[in-house]
């Protein structure tokens, strides 16, 4: 073989995106899989935005775009910005990308090299290390408290800063956990960020997606004294049901956008002209659409909840964000199900796809053995479905 460079040695494919595929390929094979370990939403695209991107189609929109997006979209993406979260940026303080996985990777490249840290709390989203390793940086990660409600705290951020460390990934409502910050939560982490000196990523993907009354807040809405020192990166993927079309966005200081464009201006050129058209629709368009689409996930919530405190050796914290849930399952660690001896997450998760034909992703994959996440992303039918097959499965084997 010639050889490959070296940075692709470490990075092995998204563990989420290969179960996905796995379950889809057994399912063209006609098996009857739950697919409980999917990370997008179930929904269509609402029919507005399809539309929208028809029209551009027949429009002949259909060219290059500037590389940091179309000022329409900029300029409702900072009106987003306006309204939901009281922040003030310019259409040159924002990127539109190919995805919010896309701004991500961007902001890394340009915010992070060989010989810098940056703070990931665990249990992540199995993305965040590859990426910072692929900017040639390092990963740190902090195991958060499943009681504390997997939160970082100004102690275990303080506790993981070295004269190296650049920056902190902060993702709420978190996947895998489904847990959203509190406004005093993060205004207790700025003055360890600005003693250090830190870059704060703020991963708002799921920001629409909060229940139990609860608000969102981002760490430049608790601490504008931070605002400067954010980056926002969000998407249209989660919120609108997008998840093929590939629009991301991000809001960070003019600097880094104009950096991040470069970088994109020699990567991807642009993000696509059409899905940018669909993504300004969706935006700028009724939003009662995706509000019933959070009040469905806001049910299934409570039913996967209610089924799996009946299951023993799963113990739920309760979420109210995005749209997982992620049980400590370490109760069934060394235990007998269908004759086998369940040694880790991947075993458990491996056994309930053979078994009950439900599929679930290990924690290991996140960061935390002995925690499993069940998405549901899924109709209540195969939810019950799903979490009956479990649950007589484990029941069989008391
Ligand atoms: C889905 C997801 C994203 C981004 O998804 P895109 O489809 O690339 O926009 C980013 N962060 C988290 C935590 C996610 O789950």
């Amino acid at each position: 073989m010639y050889p490959l460079a070296e940075r692709t040695a470490n990075v092995l494919p998204s563990p989420t995106l290969t179960l996905d595929a796995e379950v889809k390929a057994m399912k063209a094979r006609g098996r009857k899989i739950v697919n409980l370990g999917v990370g997008e939403p179930d929904f269509e695209t609402p029919d507005f935005i399809k539309e929208a991107a028809v029209k551009a189609v027949r429009d002949g929109f259909t060219r290059y775009t500037p590389s940091e997006g179309i000022l329409e979209l900029r300029e409702a993406v900072c009106e987003k910005f306006r309204k939901a979260n009281g922040l003030d940026y310019g259409p040159g303080e924002v990127v539109v990308t190919c995805g919010g996985k896309h701004a991500l990777y961007s902001v890394m490249q340009v915010l992070f090299g060989p010989g810098d840290e940056v703070v990931v709390p665990s249990p992540y989203w199995v993305t965040y290390p590859p990426q910072v390793r692929l900017a040639g940086a390092v990963p740190v990660t902090v195991e958060t408290g499943g009681d504390g409600g997997y939160v970082l705290t100004p102690e275990l951020l303080e506790r993981a800063v070295t004269p190296r460390t650049r920056g902190v990934v902060i993702n709420s409502p978190s996947n895998p956990t489904g847990m959203v910050y509190a406004r005093e939560e993060l205004e207790s982490l700025a003055p360890v960020i600005l003693r250090h000196d830190l870059w704060v990523i703020s991963d708002d993907i799921y920001e629409t997606l909060v229940y139990d009354g609860r608000d969102f807040v981002n760490m430049a809405m608790a601490c504008p004294e931070l605002r400067d020192r954010t980056v926002i990166c969000h998407g249209v993927s989660k919120t609108y049901s997008m998840t093929g079309w590939r629009i991301g966005f991000m809001a960070a200081p003019r600097e880094v956008a104009a950096a991040v464009t470069r970088v994109q201006s020699q990567m991807t050129s642009n993000p696509c002209s059409i899905a940018q058209k669909a993504a300004l629709a969706a935006l700028t368009g009724p939003q009662e659409p995706m509000e019933r689409m959070r009040e469905t996930f806001d049910s299934r919530r409570r039913l996967i909840l209610d089924l799996l405190k009946d299951i023993p050796g799963f113990a739920t914290p309760v979420p109210s964000g995005a749209f997982y849930v992620f049980p400590d399952v370490r109760g069934l660690m060394g235990r007998k199900l269908a004759g086998r001896t369940v040694g880790s997450s991947a075993e458990l998760a491996a056994l309930l796809l053979r078994e009950c034909e439900v599929a679930i992703v290990p924690g290991s994959g996140f960061g935390r053995e002995g925690a499993v996440r069940f998405s549901y992303a899924a109709s209540e039918g195969e939810i019950a479905d799903g979490l009956g097959r479990i649950a007589d499965l484990v029941a069989a084997s008391a």
